[in-house]
């Protein structure tokens, strides 16, 4: 299988290996004031939980890219209910979880890359077995994330948001 490398149009470097771009938070932190959120929000490696009564899950926006065997990654932060993060985080830890959900979420981050709001999208996120992330599935619409993870992506397109991302151009 290919390699995925290219030499970028921006910083003339050769830029090797299918990337993982994401959001270190749901965008709802953001709407806490800096100060409060040390008191009002626990934010893990995996989950983030916001005045104890609002629930989100770190998962993998996948999206297959034509001619490579790894997708390209968005890490993505998805909401839940109460009752579904209760039953996510009792399972979180076993090695055999895949059976559990999935469970419906709203998409809580935006990418830069999408000129659409990619916030509130609907999403299923799915529990996979032996520590691998969780998989989120956007709901097929029109919206560009959805498109792009249903149909996949070419190289083009992926050298394109690598650049946007990595330099912000
Ligand atoms: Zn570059």
């Amino acid at each position: 299988m290919n390699e995925f490398e290219f030499e970028c149009s921006h910083c003339g470097e050769v830029h090797k290996g299918i990337p993982t771009f994401g959001a270190d938070i749901p965008n709802t932190v953001l709407q806490v004031p800096q100060e409060q959120r040390e008191s009002r929000v626990d934010l893990g490696t995996d989950d983030c939980v916001i005045d104890g009564k609002h629930f989100y899950v770190k998962g993998y926006v996948e999206i297959p890219v034509v001619g490579f065997s790894d997708p390209f990654i968005w890490g993505s932060w998805v909401s839940l209910s109460e009752e579904n993060y209760q039953e996510f985080v009792e399972c979180f830890d076993q090695d055999n979880r895949s059976h559990v959900g999935p469970f419906f979420g709203w998409h809580c981050c935006d990418f830069a890359v999408y000129e659409k709001e990619c916030t509130n999208l609907e999403t299923q996120i799915f529990l996979r077995d032996n520590g691998i992330r969780p998989l989120i599935k956007i709901k097929p619409t029109k919206h560009p994330l959805a498109v792009e993870q249903n149909n996949g992506i070419t190289r083009d397109r992926l050298i394109q948001i690598y650049e946007q991302m990595l330099h912000g151009i």
